[in-house]
């Protein structure tokens, strides 16, 4: 879907401490309210893993190979988590019950699985993945919602759910492949980040961005020759989409995360990756070996004290460098 111009994230997964500042920034700022308790626009999944909401990778969504839309299945209450309240009165007040607990038992919710990944021990592997929408450049929400309610700005390609014009059909969840479309049951309507468009056009970057403690989030817009999502995208390419397969042309991309080698039977460092390469490529495509390759070279090239534009790009030395919003 052509827009004039097209803002864009990259995240750097090799930077990423999983401390979840972005999502609470992100849910302080716009999902803080009644029915939006269970909605994360941002979260921060560890992979391997289920993701929030559960085992959304195999819901179905997105195009197939001809273009055309699949509409998968909407996550259940108990994909999400719908948070529990505890037993305060009883607990702290009253004295009714020695115990503080749930009022159910808890199954599921966001960053259930945390840091627990796969493997063997001394060879358990595990990143953190920190997920958003994608501000499609086909967007199966879009594509999907019968009353046009769903809209690409043209000035940004920043993608929107018209409040108004929302009956609450849910075509939109079911189509998303990333389930990064949540229905609001308390006011019938679908609601999604929104990346912050109030802060950029400001100037200001996404909430998420401005507070990632971890500094992995870079912003601009993708015709920017000049800009930081260019250098990373374009010129060195290490940069790559979540699931491409699924068809909606994400615009948030990601540097893949490299690891320590695996250790042999005695201890041994081995020549191969710990976190298995053909699990990167499942979630990034088949270019994540040559990606992994090109930030080892560079960072070679930085610890030996040559010049890396990639690798001074990827440190992130001053916000003013990472957020080209103009
Ligand atoms: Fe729509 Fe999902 Fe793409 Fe966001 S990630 S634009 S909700 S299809
Ligand atoms: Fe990762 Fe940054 Fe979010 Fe922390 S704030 S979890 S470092 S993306």
């Amino acid at each position: 879907m052509a827009v004039k111009r097209q803002l864009s994230m990259v995240l750097d997964l090799n930077k990423c401490i999983g401390c979840q500042t972005c999502t609470a920034a992100c849910k302080l700022m716009w999902t803080n309210r009644n029915g939006r308790e269970f909605m994360y626009w941002n979260n921060v999944e560890t992979q391997p893993g289920k993701g929030y909401p559960r085992d959304y990778q195999n819901m179905g969504g997105g195009f197939d190979e001809n273009g055309g839309l699949r509409l998968g299945r909407q996550p259940s209450q108990d994909d999400y988590g719908i948070p529990w309240e505890y037993n305060y009165e009883e607990a702290l007040m009253t004295g009714t019950d020695p115990w503080l607990r749930p009022n159910v038992k808890p199954t599921w919710g966001a960053n259930w699985d945390e840091d627990e990944g796969l493997g063997e021990y001394p060879n358990s592997y595990y990143f953190y993945l920190p997920r958003l929408c994608n501000h499609c450049a086909n967007p199966a929400c879009l594509a999907a919602c019968t009353r046009n309610a769903i809209y690409k700005r043209q000035e940004d390609g920043i993608v929107l759910v018209d409040q108004e014009r929302c009956r609450g059909y849910r075509y939109c969840v079911n189509a998303c492949p990333y389930k990064k479309v949540y229905f609001n049951e308390q006011i019938s309507k679908s609601e999604k980040c929104i990346f912050c468009y109030p802060r950029i056009e400001k100037g200001l970057p996404t909430a998420c961005a401005q507070q990632c403690v971890g500094r992995i989030r870079w912003i601009g817009y993708r015709d920017d020759e000049e800009g930081p999502i260019h250098l990373l995208v374009e010129k060195y390419k290490v940069a790559l989409p979540l699931h491409p397969e699924w068809g909606t042309q994400p615009n948030v991309f990601y540097v893949p995360p490299m690891s320590p080698s695996k250790y042999g039977p005695n201890g041994e460092a081995l020549d191969e990756s710990r976190i298995p390469l053909e699990y990167l490529e499942s979630l990034f495509g088949d270019r994540v070996g040559e990606v992994l390759a090109t930030l080892g070279a560079e960072r070679q090239a930085k610890a030996e004290g040559r010049d890396s534009e990639l690798m001074d790009t990827l440190i992130g030395y001053k916000h003013a460098e990472m957020f080209k919003l103009s």
